[in-house]
């Protein structure tokens, strides 16, 4: 079934949306993920229909945490749907009778549906590897279902719209799936626009095909970077894990970030890329501090920033961004290339000492896309830095996911799409 065929006239449907919004004093930061829902929630109402919405918000663990409701958005979503109100369940498993009572054409919005264990699946307190693991895990795995099985009893129809939690095989995500037939069960829009967007990228790579990663860690990207060297021409690596490849071949890098035990995967990543022929593009030059706040993204009071090559960073400072020659480089991999993938900032672009690098592979990838590649960029900061940039209109696509369209570009299928389609 697809949402465009479905008639929703008279059904009460239930939507897992990824309204895990950031909040700052209780109002919305940024509302791209709530905007990124609008198409699929408006699209039931004006079918005719009532809508049930859930989502998770940050990570309670379990726990009924008063900072993660979404309760506190309720209002917002109301704005943005363009309705006069918006109903709350203060409980997301006890919603029976506020679903029963929902009339068409209005909305109510579930609770944090993470204040439940059974949300994730996963067993609380007791200690992975352990006997009592084991036995947890399964009695978790059918109180699970039980779970799904509850929010599913609230609707008609189910309409999975969660790209961001896809990759995740939860009780909202994929397991609800279940307790709907086939003719009941959908993706909404979003979701259906972010695989066209990576299938864009998978089954019709124009070449060269150049990929960025960056971010802060080597160990928290390998799995995609290994896939990808299977597929691009060019693989740009920047951000923090500039500095583990720059230890791996004895570069001195003062305090900048680095994994030590991933020294042998770097190395193994440079093999890989000759193997593949794929030009492996890292950093030579960074953009350096010696007292960087992380928690408050800003330079220490006193504290100096200077210019170093990669692998020769002083003692005393700490390599937080690409400089100008890396810039350069980095701009010329990304010419003239017709598919490019962005994940993962090349500096610490939070604070404006240190976003340069990333400005210079966003302005690439917007000058790329002009000339007509296709250019798709996912994961949370890599889209904070288009924002940040004015490069949103000037990219082809902006994923709303980070892990689930990394999953997806190396091939997997995402739990949340196979739920529905089998
Ligand atoms: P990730 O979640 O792994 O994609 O990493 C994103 C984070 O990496 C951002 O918050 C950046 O500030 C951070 N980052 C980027 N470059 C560096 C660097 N050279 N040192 C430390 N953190 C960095």
């Amino acid at each position: 079934m697809t949402i465009n065929d479905y008639n929703f006239a008279g059904k009460k449907a239930i939507v897992r949306v990824d309204f895990n919004v950031p909040l700052q004093d209780g109002k919305i930061t940024d509302d791209t993920r709530i905007r990124g829902a609008l198409p699929t929630l408006k699209h039931i109402l004006e079918g005719g229909g009532a809508l049930i919405i859930m989502s998770h918000m940050g990570k309670p663990k379990g726990k009924v945490k008063p900072e993660l409701s979404l309760g506190q958005i309720k209002d917002e979503v109301a704005k943005a749907l363009g309705v006069a109100e918006v109903k709350f369940a203060p409980d997301c498993a006890k919603a029976q009778e506020a679903a029963a009572e929902l009339k068409m054409g209005e909305v109510l919005l579930l609770e944090n549906l993470r204040y439940y264990p059974e949300e994730e699946g996963k067993p609380v307190g007791v200690e992975k590897g352990t006997p009592e693991f084991d036995e947890a895990k399964k009695a978790m795995k059918e109180s699970q279902k039980e779970f799904a099985k509850t929010l599913a009893s609230y609707a008609d129809c189910y309409v999975m719209d969660a790209f961001g939690t896809a990759h995740r095989k939860h009780a909202s995500t994929a397991v609800i799936a279940d307790y709907f037939d086939a003719d009941n069960k959908m993706l909404g829009f979003l979701m259906e626009k972010e695989v066209q967007a990576v299938d864009n990228v998978l089954s019709n790579i124009k070449r060269p095909f150049v990929a960025i990663m960056g971010g802060s860690k080597v160990s928290s990207k390998i799995g995609i970077i290994e896939n990808l060297l299977g597929k691009v021409d060019k693989l740009i690596l920047c951000g923090g894990m500039t500095y583990t490849f720059a230890k791996a071949h004895g570069g001195e890098i003062g305090q900048s970030i680095v994994e030590l035990d991933k020294i042998d995967v770097a190395l193994n990543v440079e093999k890989m890329a000759k193997e593949n022929g794929v030009e492996l593009v890292l950093g030579v030059d960074s953009v350096c501090c010696t007292g960087y706040d992380f928690g408050n993204f800003c330079v220490k009071e006193g504290a100096k920033i200077e210019t170093f090559p990669s692998n020769a960073i002083p003692a005393e400072f700490e390599g937080l961004d690409a400089g100008p020659l890396s810039r350069e480089k980095f701009a010329k991999a990304i010419e003239g290339a017709k598919t490019i993938l962005w994940n993962g900032p090349a500096g610490c672009f939070e604070c404006d000492d240190f976003t340069a690098g990333s400005k210079a592979i966003g302005d690439a990838i917007a000058k790329a896309t002009a000339e007509g590649a296709f250019s798709l960029i996912g994961g949370g900061d890599s889209v904070a830095c288009c924002t940040k940039f004015g490069l949103t209109d000037k990219v082809s696509y902006i994923s709303t996911g980070g892990g689930a369209l990394l999953e997806a570009i190396e091939g997997k299928v995402l739990p949340g799409v196979a739920a529905i389609k089998g």
